[in-house]
């Protein structure tokens, strides 16, 4: 009998929230636990190994002392996964690029901030190349049965390049923007089954962007619809902070004069 992949689990700045899908998602499936051997899985199990083949990272890089571990990660492992919205995109870490880091840093630890190092929050593909995305925030426990599925069987997980719109329009649902208020839904990566709007809620952009997404568009459809350029701002930057600013750098927006 062939021998299983070895995977491993690893957080960097994270709220542990999409390991806890993972177990929550492994639960259900326990035949995949027939066909990998999990080494290294903090929040699951109490062995550290360092031999896999297979690494899925959670957590943004947030500080110097991060990037050494990261790279030695993608040294062992053949293959890496960032694991939802913080590894995939700095998510909700990434809101604080766009402040003083010493103020922030201040707030947070008082007279003790000199002790915490820091620097503008990243995702993992800033800083190793990454072989696959599972978005989200926290990740779909579906597309984490998928990705590791396609995985064992070599091939690369997809998420189709489609909006949430696509999703929510096959499921009926009467848009935000007609209902009084706004929706990421037009440049976000769906797979969630348009989960937030179909519960009353407009998309927050968890996801990520869409391949070529017109933001510009999307900026004046949301100042159409009575936003104001700190609101506007602050949706475009809660999840998105990293791909806006990197948008900016490109001069294709600027949502902080919007
Ligand atoms: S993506 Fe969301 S759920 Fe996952 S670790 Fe980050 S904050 Fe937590
Ligand atoms: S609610 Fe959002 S996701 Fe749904 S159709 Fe409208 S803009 Fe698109
Ligand atoms: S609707 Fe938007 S914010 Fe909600 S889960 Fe989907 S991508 Fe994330």
């Amino acid at each position: 009998m062939p021998a299983k992949p070895k995977v491993a689990f690893f957080e960097f700045t994270s709220c542990e929230g999409c390991q806890l899908t993972v177990v929550d998602s492994l639960q259900d499936h326990p035949e995949l636990l027939d066909a990998i051997e999990i080494v290294n899985f903090r929040e699951a199990i109490s062995e550290r190994g360092q031999d896999y083949a297979i690494a899925f990272i959670e957590g943004s890089c947030t500080r110097p002392s991060d990037e050494a571990r990261i790279k030695q990660i993608r040294e062992q492992a053949a293959i890496v996964v960032a694991l939802g919205a913080c590894a995939h995109l700095g998510g909700v870490n990434a809101i604080r690029n766009r402040s003083d880091l010493q103020d922030v840093r201040q707030y947070v630890y008082g007279d003790k901030a000199e002790w915490f190092e820091t620097y503008p929050a990243r995702p993992i593909h800033a800083v190793v190349p990454v072989d696959a995305v599972i978005p989200g925030c926290p990740i779909d426990r579906d597309e984490f049965i998928m990705a590791v599925t396609h995985l064992l069987q070599g091939r690369e997980p997809q998420i189709p390049d489609e909006p949430v719109c696509i999703e929510c329009k096959l499921k009926g649902n009467v848009c935000m923007y007609l209902r009084g208020k706004v929706c990421l839904g037009p440049i976000t990566l769906g797979g969630c089954g348009a989960i937030c709007p179909t519960y009353g809620d407009g998309c927050e952009g968890c996801r990520g962007l869409i391949s070529h997404p017109n933001v510009p568009s999307l900026l004046n459809v949301l100042a159409e619809h009575g936003m104001s350029r700190e609101q506007v701002e602050a949706k475009m930057t809660l999840f998105l902070n990293y791909q806006t600013t990197e948008l900016e750098a490109e001069g294709v927006v600027d949502v902080s004069h919007s």
